[in-house]
């Protein structure tokens, strides 16, 4: 891949830059209910403006752009430190999956109303007993006329206290192999038979949830993809949410990097080797990001949906974030870990981040087997 922008990729990002410099929604406020309406904000800014989901067609509310621009719009949105819009689950997995696996009708009625944060979106995949090994999943889609009726329950849902639309998986077919008898749905948050209660995060924010669903009403006209074809679907979905977020994240870290740089020289700390080494190796990590991140847009332009290599930046991107935070609290000693430290915050959100979207253990396997070819072990 050329690394270089075209002209027009520099006009992109510079008139980027300049809307960016005057909209900026500010600081986040404290809260989690007051962020998540903070972002909602922002996301409608950005979508009257035409920044919400750039990538996307203009007819659902896009830019048009391609893809390099919009790594550049993740890598600008970081860069100034401006939030990501609120919708994230519908414009990085939702939105891209109906793309590919959804019907006209179902493009045109959910994808505006994504970019506009009208209507929130969640992700109901994993259950207690099924997280990386999704395909056993319980939660039964049994038919009746003109629609599914679902229950059991989903766990770790993010969101689903705000959303209104759950892409949710379901065994539809209990006779039919594990890996063929699912269906990918959109479920209505909000019926009777829906529960959504909260789990408290080792943070102390309470960002995701338990998810019980009672005889719930989907209609055939929700089904994506087809009856039966729900692992295919959700493969789509899963590709997205490790690919999408590769350009924002880097240069997230590279802010971080920058910041502790500064911390360290402060305190005088550059001339510890230690330290400075640390931070070296934690900024060659980060550029090798940056670099496998472009790698993996190169087969996304070729192929037309990301591969497997964005296991591998969301691999290398959750534990150098975590390297990252545990050296800023050696750095800043105990005042990091006070209650109301963002660096604590930061310490303590990235424990999750080798779990969620898939468990470095999984993203390693996939890795070896799809990226490096090498013997499955299964
Ligand atoms: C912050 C956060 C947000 C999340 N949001 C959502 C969401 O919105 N929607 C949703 O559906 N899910 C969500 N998840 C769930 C997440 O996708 C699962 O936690 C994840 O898939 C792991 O599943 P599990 O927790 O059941 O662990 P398990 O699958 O039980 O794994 C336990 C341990 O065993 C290891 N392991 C399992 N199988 C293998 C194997 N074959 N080879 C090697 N090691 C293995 C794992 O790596 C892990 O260390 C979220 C999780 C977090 C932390």
């Amino acid at each position: 891949m050329d690394l270089t922008f075209s002209p027009s990729e520099l006009a992109f990002r510079d008139e980027l830059r300049g809307w960016l410099a005057a909209h900026h929604p500010g600081p986040e406020p404290e809260g989690e209910a007051e962020s998540l309406e903070h972002r909602i904000d922002w996301q409608r800014e950005l979508a009257a403006a035409g920044w919400a989901a750039v990538y996307w067609p203009e007819e659902y509310g896009g830019r048009g752009a391609t893809l390099v621009e919009s790594a550049i719009f993740n890598e600008e949105l970081a860069r100034a430190r401006a939030p990501y819009p609120a919708n994230v689950l519908g414009l990085v997995l939702g939105g891209p999956t109906l793309m590919v696996h959804g019907s006209q009708e179902q493009r045109d009625r959910y994808l505006p109303p994504i970019v506009t944060a009208e209507e929130i979106w969640c992700q109901g995949f994993s259950e207690p007993d099924a997280g990386s090994d999704l395909a056993a999943l319980k939660t039964r889609a049994v038919k009746v006329d003109g629609g599914w009726r679902v229950t059991g329950q989903k766990v770790w849902t993010s969101f689903a206290h705000r959303a209104k639309w759950c892409m949710l998986v379901a065994r539809s077919d209990p006779e039919a192999k594990k890996h063929r008898g699912l269906t990918y749905f959109l479920m209505d948050m909000e019926q009777d038979g829906v529960l959504v209660r909260p789990l408290r995060q080792i943070t102390g924010a309470a960002e995701f949830n338990e998810l019980f669903l009672e005889d719930v009403w989907i209609p055939d006209e929700n089904v994506v993809g087809g009856v039966g074809n729900g692992w295919a679907v959700a493969l789509t979905t899963l590709m997205n949410e490790r690919a999408g977020l590769a350009f924002g994240l880097q240069v997230a870290l590279k802010v971080l990097l920058d910041e502790l740089t500064e911390i360290a020289a402060e305190r005088g700390l550059l001339e510890d080797e230690s330290v400075a080494e640390r931070l070296g190796d934690l900024h060659v990590r980060a550029e090798i990001l940056r670099l496998t991140a472009y790698r993996g847009l190169t087969a996304q332009m070729k192929y037309g949906q990301p591969g497997p290599e964005g296991s591998l930046t969301k691999w290398m991107w959750s534990e150098t974030n975590q390297h990252a935070t545990e050296l800023a609290v050696e750095l800043l000693g105990p005042e990091a870990l006070a209650t109301d430290s963002p660096w604590a915050f930061a310490l303590l959100r990235a424990r999750g981040n080798t779990i969620e979207g898939g468990t470095t253990e999984i993203l390693r396997n996939i890795v070896a087997e799809r990226v490096l070819g090498l013997p499955r072990m299964r």
